[in-house]
């Protein structure tokens, strides 16, 4: 018989209600919740609990949905804290500075990457990261590529096959040769373990006619489009994305004005990923404009080696309300909600009846300590399809590798 959890005293619960979207940010004052196989079976106030088999009183504390995090590159071997210390001293990004990354990737052993991964994974859980999406992206031939799938396939039920990443060195004189290896026998070795396809659709990677070739081919192997879209500059990503009906445009850094009636018109959502402005210096993605459209949008890490290394969505959210002029709940919304739209995730992003019990106790009174206490651990509990996630026994498990 399934054991039941009240979960009482909550100073604030989030719940992002659907329905109230896209300013779907909807809280209650002194609630409870139970939990009953995995699922939320009740919400209400704290003082008319329902009988349960154990309790716990989180004191006033802030409950949240999981963070969901819809794009992150986890899967890779080395270190480019190098890279990024001379970048701050004044180098600009470029492009190919992720194909340091597939020399270290393809050189490591499976044990090796399926530890990496599974540290960051853990990391992730442990800052409240629920649901995740996973990258391959620094194989770049069908074996690595389709060994980086697999391994994520470990972690995540959302795997993306970014074959499309850049055009690996030994292809540099002859891309389109390395577009049909992406679109033919690379996507036959990975769709196996993939929900999604995804390319760098950028000056110096891949333009807007190889991404469709590739990502129309991936359609075709039953792979939903989600694109990496003017980072570095304006490009046709953004409007690509919303012809192909893709469920995401990520970065979104540099928009036009076509770019932005695209997107507000579609369902396609506009992912924002302040790590990689930060970690590069690069003027950040003007989200005011895009919800004053109306877009769906989305806060994910990006966390990756090269212009993105880390894994916290309560840092995301404070970039999003220091310097995105988002408010606190458009952020909080953006960062749970917003990224299981942006995965096409029914059951995830918000807490109700039925959804899955996937959620956060924060060691404050409000969401909004996430952007007012910055750089803080403020996870106090995590809860992840009902089970308390044991943090710090996770983080231990691959810390000595
Ligand atoms: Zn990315």
């Amino acid at each position: 018989m399934a054991r039941s959890l009240l979960i009482t005293g909550i100073g604030e619960l989030v719940t992002n209600a659907p329905g109230q979207r896209p300013a779907g940010f909807a809280a209650l004052d002194r609630a409870a919740l139970v939990i009953e196989d995995g699922l939320i079976a009740w919400i209400g106030p704290s003082a008319a609990v329902p009988a349960a088999d154990a309790s716990v009183d989180v004191a006033g504390r802030a409950v949240l949905p999981g963070f969901v995090d819809s794009h992150a590159h986890l899967v890779f071997a080395g270190d480019r804290s190098a890279e990024f210390a001379a970048r701050m001293a004044g180098l600009p990004y470029q492009a190919g500075g992720i194909r340091s990354t597939v020399a270290a990737t393809r050189a490591a052993t499976d044990a090796q990457l399926r530890a990496g991964l599974r540290r960051l994974a853990a990391e992730m859980l442990g800052q409240g990261t629920t649901t995740f999406e996973c990258k391959s992206g620094y194989g770049l031939t069908t074996e690595h590529e389709a060994r980086s799938v697999a391994l994520a396939a470990e972690v995540t039920a959302e795997v993306t096959y970014l074959g499309a990443h850049v055009v690996p060195a030994e292809f540099a004189e002859r891309p389109g040769d390395y577009v049909d290896l992406v679109r033919g026998p690379m996507l036959d070795a990975c769709a196996p373990h993939c929900r999604w396809a995804d390319v760098f659709c950028e000056d110096g990677a891949f333009g807007a006619d190889e991404a469709r070739a590739v990502l129309t081919a991936a359609a075709g192997r039953g792979l939903s489009p989600r694109i990496h879209a003017s980072q570095l500059g304006p490009g046709p990503g953004i409007r690509l994305a919303v012809e192909l009906g893709a469920a995401s445009a990520d970065h979104c850094t540099f928009l036009t004005g076509d770019d932005v009636a695209a997107l507000a018109s579609s369902d396609t959502v506009a992912t924002l990923l302040p790590g990689a402005e930060f970690s590069t210096r690069q003027p950040y993605p003007d989200a005011r404009r895009l919800l004053d459209a109306g877009v769906t949008v989305a806060l994910a890490t990006d966390c990756n080696p090269g212009t993105s290394y880390t894994t916290s969505m309560p840092f995301c959210i404070a970039l999003a309300v220091r310097d995105m002029r988002m408010t606190t709940q458009e952020a909080v919304w953006a960062a749970t909600a917003g990224g299981a739209r942006a995965l096409r995730r029914p059951d995830a992003g918000y807490l109700a009846p039925g959804a899955r019990a996937d959620l956060v106790v924060l060691d404050a009174p409000s969401h909004a300590h996430l952007a007012y206490r910055p750089g803080v651990p403020l996870i106090h509990q995590v809860y992840q399809s009902g089970e308390s996630v044991k943090i710090k026994l996770l983080c231990a498990v691959d810390s000595g590798k």
